[in-house]
């Protein structure tokens, strides 16, 4: 659906987006995260044709986005980071003034409106000056706003920025809410959220990708390995230790917290690319301990995160 390849934009000397190569699926939900300056909305701004690329080039299906800028800003809904809206407008001559101006007339503007106004529950405030609205209020009409024209692709540049949880949690839904056949790309500092939101999560730093995946391929695949917890009854550590350390692929076998009153809770680490867990369960089969738990656990994204963000 959209194909970046090479994309490099310079601002002077600096490097923002250092040759960007990326595919995004149509239905995908997207997530770009990386720390501040990493390059985000200079990706995305280049993106909706709102910045042109130092070099490198942005296809959207069959279109160039620096040939056919109209065309593709026709199939893409664009909410920036700081929502551009009228403050002394009420939010129904707003939400009228952006249909006009995305081509909508009679009552295909209205239907529009309608049903912006029951996907982003703002019935209760459509004769209410934006600017008398609080900050979740307002990114509900700067989302209705980038989603009036029932766009394929939905471009949101930090959308839950310094809103409280339950606000949060309101965008959240009508993000995925908006429809599963849409493509979606978003950035976020927030890693649960991404974690809440997005199929798939591209780390950004300092103008390159240094990661891309679904949150489980991040949280298992990447960093120092996985690791299983294993609770035992009837076990003790040193036994265990000595019938699961040779299994192949484990590293280490270790005590772990809150196995409860006469279990044994372990943590065992392995390697990346193996599984033990066959030959563990065929192994403590073979004794008279009984498995209580095994669940494979992963480093948190946040670690992953930061692993890969940190200055050197
Ligand atoms: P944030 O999360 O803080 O919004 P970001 O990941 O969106 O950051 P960008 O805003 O794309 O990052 O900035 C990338 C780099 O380009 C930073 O070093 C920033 O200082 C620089 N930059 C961004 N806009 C300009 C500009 N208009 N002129 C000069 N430098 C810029």
């Amino acid at each position: 659906m959209i194909h970046m390849e090479k994309l490099t934009k310079y601002y002077g000397e600096v490097c923002a987006v250092d040759g960007i190569d990326l595919d995004i699926r149509k239905g995908e939900i997207t997530g770009l995260l990386g720390p501040n300056g990493a390059g985000k909305t200079t990706t995305m701004r280049m993106l909706t044709g709102y910045l042109r690329p130092s070099s490198g080039t942005i296809r959207v299906r069959d279109l160039s986005v620096d040939a056919d800028p109209l065309a593709v800003k026709k199939r893409m809904g664009y909410l920036p980071e700081s929502a551009p809206l009228y403050a002394n407008m009420l939010v129904y001559d707003y939400l009228l003034f952006v249909a006009h101006a995305r081509g909508l007339k009679g009552d295909k503007a209205r239907g529009r409106i309608f049903a912006m106004v029951e996907l982003c529950s703002l019935s209760g405030i459509m004769h209410r000056p934006i600017g008398e609205l609080s900050k979740g209020l307002r990114q509900r009409v700067g989302l209705a706003h980038a989603m009036m024209d029932d766009p394929e692709i939905l471009v949101l540049d930090e959308p839950t920025s310094g809103l409280d949880p339950n606000q949060i949690v309101e965008i959240r839904d009508i993000i995925r809410s908006f429809g599963r056949d849409k493509t979606i790309i978003l950035s976020t500092h927030i890693l649960s959220e991404a974690q809440a939101t997005c199929d798939r999560i591209v780390i950004i730093d300092k103008g390159k990708i240094v990661a891309d995946g679904s949150t489980e391929v991040l949280t298992y695949g990447l960093g120092e390995g996985r690791s299983l917890r294993l609770v035992l009854a009837g076990a003790d550590l040193e036994a265990a230790r000595s019938v699961l350390a040779p299994v192949e692929g484990v590293v280490s076998v270790e005590g772990a917290q809150d196995a409860g009153p006469g279990l044994t809770a372990l943590e065992v680490r392995y390697l990346p690319g193996s599984d033990p867990r066959p030959e563990i369960y065929r192994r403590i089969k073979a004794t008279d301990w009984v498995i209580l738990e095994m669940a494979p656990k992963g480093v948190s994204l946040e670690k992953v995160f930061m692993e890969l963000t940190r200055e050197a």
